[in-house]
């Protein structure tokens, strides 16, 4: 199974994504997750990406297409792997189709921008776990509290630029994919559970 999971930012995706890699067993390849591992090994590429992220900017191109050729390159992808936020513009997709990775399918998570921004500013992860929480909609457990992180992009500022490189940048390769027919939407407003039974329907 070849995945690529699209959808804006607060969609939902990373919970969506870490069931569906199980279900599947192949990797979970997030190039946001793969960046913040950069930031905190403090290496010269997460230096450069650092900047763009915490501004809510994409990092260029050239950085993302380099990174992301070689993950998949790797032998644990021989299977299938699952792509989480690549390709995220146009000349991402054509890269991932110049070096011949066919694709299976193309999950499009879809939730509107004021539902987003409202999970977004409240959303906090566990960095032992790395179970997602929301205060108000998933609360964690007190005990935990002190110890979650509230990503430096999930303020409301960083949060509506975010959106608008997801609409200008990003929604341009859906009819990219769907040209090949590999578009399956999914609406991803609900409960997590819900929005997993809708997955599931949509890939049966
Ligand atoms: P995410 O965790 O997917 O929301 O990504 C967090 C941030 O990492 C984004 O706002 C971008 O700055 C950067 N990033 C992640 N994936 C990409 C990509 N494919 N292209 C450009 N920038 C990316």
């Amino acid at each position: 199974m070849r995945m690529i999971f699209i959808g804006p930012p607060g969609a939902g995706k990373g919970t969506q994504a870490a069931r569906l890699v199980e279900r599947f067993a192949i990797p979970h390849i997030s190039t946001g997750d793969m960046f913040r591992a950069a930031v905190k090994a403090g290496t010269p590429m997460g230096k450069e990406a650092d900047r763009y992220m915490k501004a809510g900017q994409l990092v260029p191109d050239e950085v993302v297409i380099g990174m992301v050729k070689e993950r998949i390159a790797e032998p644990d992808c021989s299977e299938g792997f699952m792509l989480d936020g690549f390709p995220r513009t146009v000349p991402q997709a054509e890269a991932l189709d110049a070096a011949g990775v066919g694709l299976d399918v193309v999950l499009v998570l879809e939730v509107d921008d004021e539902l987003i921004v409202s999970r977004i500013v409240g959303r906090r992860s566990d960095p032992e776990t790395g179970e997602i929480y929301h205060l108000q909609f998933n609360p964690p457990p007190a005990e935990i509290m002190s110890r979650l992180v509230h990503r430096k992009d999930d303020t409301e500022e960083a949060c509506r630029t975010r959106l608008g490189a997801y609409h200008d940048q990003t929604s341009p390769i859906i009819p990219f994919y769907e040209a090949r027919g590999l578009v399956k939407r999914v609406n991803g407003v609900g409960s997590p559970d819900e929005v997993t039974a809708r997955i599931t329907a949509a890939l049966a």
